[in-house]
């Protein structure tokens, strides 16, 4: 049973660390059923949850209409390029419309950091955020705290190597802030066009304390000795030009390879949130290697969305 309760998922800075455990140990239990059986549970029936996906999406839409589906929800997928979004229909009017239709919960995702909390204050709907801009993205964060926990036991006092796209990823915004609720060391590797632009003066633009990582000028330095490994995606879509003279350079620079893995402790697992620009960020070799645990975040996502739709949608309707 979760402690404290809010009607909406927007970030992970409301999740208390308990919490953020009470959510993936029922995670886990989900996963196991669903491995032993062909689960399915009426505990969401009657419910009906619409996925409003203003970005493209993979895993996220399909793994939350699969949680749905499997707790018994009606879920409907919106994808705003076939919706009266395309006919200029605002965020506003398109949420209170689905709100009029009696959803229950709507599940957003959006390229404008701060759209599910502006959603969230006009409808009666809970809001779960699938994602916003670069700001968060929370149930990333949770089914990463899972896998890692699966992968290396305790993460109290682990060190995780955070490589990449700092700046504009929302994932590093929201596992920044989980893992330090659950007592991981953060070590950051990124150029400094892809760290925010306020980093040195005390909580920097991602609203994380600055104290809460540390900031190396390379990937060899963060990632000697980490207990585990995340790359993130380069988010081409995010950014202003010239941030980047050159990708061939950034890969060779800034990708993880497996020179570079060597140098963290051995069997330390290489997390990525995928999409993953294959050959970029991660070389294939370790994106498929034995130390990858990207499926096992695939998996646990699904496992992870069931958990936070019984949490937030059980006792809606
Ligand atoms: N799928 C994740 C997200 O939507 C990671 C990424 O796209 O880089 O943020």
């Amino acid at each position: 049973m979760l402690v404290g309760s809010s009607k909406h998922l927007l970030d992970v800075d409301s999740l208390s660390s308990d919490q953020i455990r009470d959510l993936v140990e029922n995670a886990r239990e989900f996963r196991t059923l669903r491995a032993a059986t062909q689960f399915k549970s009426d505990i969401l029936r009657g419910i009906s949850i619409y996925t409003l996906f203003f970005e493209d999406s993979t895993r996220t839409r399909v793994s939350f209409e699969h949680a749905g589906k499997a707790l018994g929800a009606d879920v409907i997928n919106i994808s705003a390029s076939t919706s009266s979004v395309n006919k200029g229909e605002s965020l506003l009017n398109t949420s209170v419309t689905l709100d009029s239709m009696g959803v229950d919960a709507l599940v957003i995702r959006h390229p404008h950091s701060g759209a599910p909390h502006f959603v969230a204050q006009h409808v009666n709907a809970t809001v779960i955020n699938a994602g916003d801009g670069a700001h968060a993205h929370p149930t990333q964060a949770l089914l990463d705290v899972m896998t890692l926990e699966e992968a290396i036991g305790n993460l109290h006092g682990a060190k995780l190597a955070l490589i990449g796209d700092i700046r504009y990823s929302r994932v590093a915004r929201s596992d920044i802030i989980a893992f330090r609720k659950m007592g991981v060391e953060i070590a950051i590797a990124a150029p400094a066009t892809l760290l925010p632009n306020d980093w040195t003066h005390g909580v920097n633009s991602l609203g994380v304390a600055n104290s809460d990582v540390t900031v190396h000028g390379s990937v060899e330095d963060a990632v000697r000795d980490a207990d585990a490994i995340m790359c993130l995606r380069l988010q081409l879509e995010r950014q202003s030009a010239g941030l980047l003279p050159d990708v061939n350079e950034y890969s060779r620079v800034w990708g993880m390879n497996s020179q570079r893995l060597a140098l963290a402790k051995p069997d330390a697992p290489v997390m990525h949130p995928g999409p993953m620009n294959e050959g970029l960020e991660i070389s294939t070799d370790i994106a498929h290697g034995g130390r990858s645990v990207i499926t096992d975040q695939v998996q646990n996502g699904v496992a992870m969305r069931m958990a936070v739709l019984e949490h937030f949608c059980a006792t809606l309707g």
